[in-house]
């Protein structure tokens, strides 16, 4: 992959912070109404501070910088769960020179975990892993199908956009909206909404 990590961490970063509305309102829904500015001011910290990172900074610091700016500025669950994701993806580039697809992969596998080893919750309960578990599946399901890098990443995109659909439909066991029980049917789920923007984010401007 030639593009520029960092290039594509503002991307990404920017695409949240367009929707920090969005956000807020879905949290609003079934939440206390806050995933929107948790976000937006977790990856405006990020901006900041990639910008003071050196030019030649590898993927590893750079992710690494994305990583702990999350955990620093947001005091919400997705800010520490987001940011233990990333720090274990740039754990898995490190020393690496080019992220190829079986490193995207594996990147994304183990900020999965990450967040599963921080949250402990599963697929089907109806948070940002009922985006991102799906967005795995199909870039591994793309992989075995001989597909691009890019045409792996749509196809994540595609099941991160599906796994919020889903999200309307299922009972909340995880997080805030686990206190509204039934009533969190019908609405979607803020932190998969985060997740697929993220994913789309990245597959436009790799694209
Ligand atoms: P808070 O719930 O503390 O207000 P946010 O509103 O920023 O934090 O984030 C809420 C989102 O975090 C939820 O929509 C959900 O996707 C995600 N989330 C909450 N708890 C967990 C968990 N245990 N595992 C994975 N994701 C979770
Ligand atoms: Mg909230």
């Amino acid at each position: 992959m030639m593009a520029s990590i960092r290039e594509a961490v503002r991307v990404v970063s920017k695409a949240v912070i367009a929707k920090k509305i969005l956000l807020t309102d879905l949290d609003q829904a079934i939440g206390d109404g806050d995933h929107g500015i948790n976000m937006a001011r977790g990856f405006e910290s990020v901006l900041k501070k990639i910008d003071l990172l050196e030019e030649n900074t590898d993927a590893a610091l750079i992710l690494k910088t994305v990583g702990m700016g999350l955990i620093s500025s947001v005091g919400g669950a997705a800010g520490p769960l987001y940011g233990t994701a990333f720090l274990r993806a740039s754990a898995v580039c490190k020393n690496k020179s080019e992220i190829d697809l079986a490193t995207a992969q594996a990147m994304l596998d183990a900020a999965i975990k990450g967040i599963q080893d921080r949250g402990k919750a599963q697929k089907g309960e109806k948070t940002m892993l009922d985006a991102l578990i799906p967005a795995s599946e199909a870039f591994s399901a793309g992989t075995k199908n001989k597909k691009n890098i890019l045409q792996c990443l749509n196809d994540a995109v595609k099941a991160a956009q599906k796994g919020v659909e889903y999200t309307k439909t299922i009972i909340a066991t995880k997080g805030r909206a686990s206190y509204l029980a039934e009533r969190s049917i019908g609405h979607e789920d803020p932190g998969a909404v985060s997740s697929a923007i993220m994913l789309e984010a990245l597959y436009n401007y790799l694209k």
